[in-house]
């Protein structure tokens, strides 16, 4: 069954009867037994995609540059959630970290079935007519370089094994821009996720489906905490996101645990290549 697309291909596409949810819709969404992966999963969104898994029966490595706040999470969800959650230090920018992470969970769980290249970061930097380039390559070197990497990483695991799902974590300024100058390094980088993502379904299917989460505003320590409900001095800029906000307010990691399982699991196997938005109806307006 060698697809002609695909010559690396190990099945042929799905047929009618193989369709998961045919079988039943919530057993779909399972997880059991599946191994998972994700990076930036010490705290904030990562770490709710990782809540999400482990609830769903899934065996959950954290990889993250800080090590001891992967560790604490790892041991707050396994006791949570009942499940198998582990941890590993991990900088995305290092090839050889990222090929660790992926032995690692390959490893402890005999194989990997879920990777969520979602590891990020995001500050206000100055406008584009003075930004500077080493924060520009900062930014790039996580947020581009770093989802490229667990990409190719996950990828070469999984077509070892059955194939996978693949989630990265854009954002809708990965898809508009904003108000907020600074911000020009990660606006280009998210859009950069966006389209890899789109053409990583396109060489990496059927095997493999790639997926983006695009969230709004969410709640989460990222940019040195500026995004945090209580951060210093942001209550009118975070007046004004909810006014433009079709629900009337920002998000938390945990509105991000149904979107995230629903593109981890057999669940959604029909959607690849997609951005997903989770913004609250940010981008409506
Ligand atoms: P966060 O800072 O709470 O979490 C990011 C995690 O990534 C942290 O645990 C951090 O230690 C880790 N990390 C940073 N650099 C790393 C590296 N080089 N290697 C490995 N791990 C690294 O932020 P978050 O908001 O949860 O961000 C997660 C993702 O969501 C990011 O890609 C971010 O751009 C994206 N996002 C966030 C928002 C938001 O409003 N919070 C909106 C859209 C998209």
């Amino acid at each position: 069954g060698a697809n002609r697309f695909h010559p690396w291909s190990r099945r042929p596409p799905m047929e009618r009867d193989d369709v998961p949810a045919a079988a039943g819709v919530l057993e779909s969404f399972s997880l059991d037994g599946d191994a998972v992966l994700v990076t930036g999963g010490a705290g904030g969104i990562g770490a709710a995609y990782a809540e999400a898994c482990a609830e769903a029966g899934g065996d959950v490595m954290l990889a993250d540059i800080d090590a001891d706040g992967a560790e604490s999470t790892a041991a707050e969800l396994a006791e949570a959630a009942g499940a198998d959650v582990r941890a590993v230090a991990c900088d995305v920018t290092d090839e050889d970290d990222v090929r660790d992470a992926v032995d690692a969970t390959v490893d402890a769980f005999g194989g990997l079935d879920v990777t969520f290249a979602n590891a990020g970061i995001g500050r206000l930097f100055d406008p584009v007519h003075s930004q500077d380039l080493e924060h520009w390559r900062e930014v790039m070197a996580v947020n581009l370089d770093g989802v490229f990497l667990t990409t190719r990483e996950s990828a070469a695991a999984m077509r070892a094994d059955e194939g996978g799902r693949i989630v990265t974590t854009a954002s809708v300024l990965g898809l508009v821009g904003t108000e907020t100058p600074g911000l020009s390094a990660y606006v280009a980088s998210k859009g950069g996720v966006v389209q890899f993502t789109r053409q990583a379904a396109v060489e990496l299917g059927p095997d493999i489906r790639v997926n983006a989460i695009a969230p709004g505003w969410v709640h989460t320590g990222i940019g040195g905490g500026m995004m945090r409900e209580d951060a210093p001095g942001m209550e009118p800029v975070q007046e004004q996101m909810r006014q433009e906000t079709a629900l009337g307010r920002l998000g938390y990691p945990a509105d991000l645990k149904g979107l995230a399982l629903f593109l981890a699991s057999p669940a959604s196997a029909y959607c690849t290549g997609a951005v997903y938005r989770n913004d609250g109806g940010y981008t409506t307006t």
